[in-house]
């Protein structure tokens, strides 16, 4: 028997179903759970949202079978080459990131042996990436059209085969849309699930708090992966232009921060700190090749946030920076004065945003010129060949939405 053959025979689980740890997901596992499907709960992680700590504690809640899937070097992916539905309205590519997490759920809903991709969306609760049209360009995109199941909303939704076979009894399934919560609220308490997750949140690609961290890093990193997401998401961030190029700096504000910092140096790093004198952990990224004038300013920016060392400056005493590489050898050590005049610079949200603005504006122009490029090229050719002109065939590139 062929290995594919084995897993169709004995499927692990008939249905999968993208679990986020929020309410909707919860209740589609659990109506799917009650028709008396075995149900297997994906829950997907990247540095931007998902938390696969809280897989133990939801297991135990909600008494469901949930495996935790890193997707962060395939987001990060999608973020280099930028999102082709666009960016929402701060750095979320809400639409792109739900093709790619369905894509994702496919290959695992096959490697099960299941036959449906449950969740828990539901029509018109987000103006973007829920809206009907929204949901069908997902649908298709992702190759999920023959088994995506929404079932809390699948009574306003065509059914799939799996429905119209028997597999999944559609008769049970629900209408919900809209944005309220009265619906779900009551199917939680029929579930008797006695702890209810709050809604919204959860993705820090919705946060300009955090988008604020992230773009430098998707404009200036050469090659941005997960590990430098995870950074921008720790203590306080830095960047300064200097030499034609821009440098990041990242620093622990508390013992927490400091350890995590600890933590995420990589090779190629510096450790930039005080020879002698407590203080934040700062980690320059690349900072093992940066020039000895960005590595004093990092070092003196680093000494103005320790009181220590402030103290010694004011004192009239020398106080001294170094660099090191991860596992502990000085690479460079000078003295330094505690300033946060250096040129360093947290990143603000508001010029992000134009920056954003303006690349994706050129991004659908480019795309738009491309188009009509083609056009022009199919006109011409039918024209030489004697053809007819055809109607443009293409569509057009679905404008910048927002969530
Ligand atoms: S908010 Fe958007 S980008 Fe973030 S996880 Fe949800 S769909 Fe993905």
């Amino acid at each position: 028997m062929k290995e594919n053959e084995k897993t169709i025979a004995r499927p692990e689980a008939d249905a999968v179903v993208l679990f986020s740890g929020g309410l909707d997901s919860i209740l589609a596992a659990k109506l799917l759970e009650e028709q008396g499907l075995r149900v297997r709960c994906l829950h997907f992680y990247s540095p931007f949202f998902g938390d696969p700590g809280a897989i133990g504690y939801w297991q135990r809640t909600y008494r469901l079978e949930i495996e935790a899937i890193d997707v962060g070097e395939d987001f990060c992916d999608l973020l280099r080459r930028r999102p082709e539905h666009q960016f929402g309205k701060v750095l979320n590519p809400c639409m792109d990131c739900k093709i790619l997490l369905l894509r994702h759920a496919r290959r695992h809903m096959e490697r099960l042996g299941a036959r449906v991709i449950a969740t828990g969306e539901v029509l018109g609760q987000r103006p973007m990436s829920q809206r009907r049209d929204a949901l069908n360009v997902i649908r298709r995109d992702a190759g999920v059209e023959d088994v995506l199941l929404r079932p809390l909303s699948a009574l306003h939704l065509p059914p799939i085969p799996a429905e119209e076979e028997g597999f999944v009894d559609r008769s049970r399934l629900l209408g919900i849309s809209g944005r309220g919560r009265k619906d779900q609220l009551a199917l939680a308490e029929k579930f008797r699930l006695t702890r209810i997750p709050t809604p919204g949140g959860g993705c820090r690609l919705t946060e300009k708090e955090n988008a604020r961290r992230y773009w430098p890093v998707l404009r200036d990193m050469p090659h941005p992966v997960a590990a430098d997401f995870h950074l921008a998401n720790l203590g306080r961030q830095f960047w300064l232009e200097r030499h034609g190029r821009r440098f990041w700096l990242s620093m622990g504000r508390n013992v927490r921060d400091n350890e995590a910092l600890a933590a995420a140096l990589r090779d190629g790093d510096a450790r930039v700190g005080l020879a002698g004198l407590p203080g934040p952990v700062a980690v320059a990224r690349c900072g093992a090749s940066w020039p000895a004038d960005v590595l004093a300013d990092a070092a003196a920016l680093t000494a103005s946030y320790a009181g220590k060392a402030t103290a010694a400056a004011q004192r009239g005493e020398t106080v001294f920076g170094r660099a090191q590489t991860p596992d502990g050898r000085e690479i460079w050590r000078g003295p330094i004065e505690p300033s946060r005049d250096t040129g360093w610079q947290e990143p603000l949200w508001e010029p992000a945003r134009e920056e954003i603005r303006e690349e994706q504006r050129l991004r659908i122009q480019a795309l738009e010129q491309a188009r009509l490029a083609r056009k022009e090229a199919r006109r011409k050719m039918a024209a030489d060949n004697g053809e007819p002109a055809t109607a443009d065939a293409e569509p057009l590139q679905s404008p910048s939405e927002n969530v």
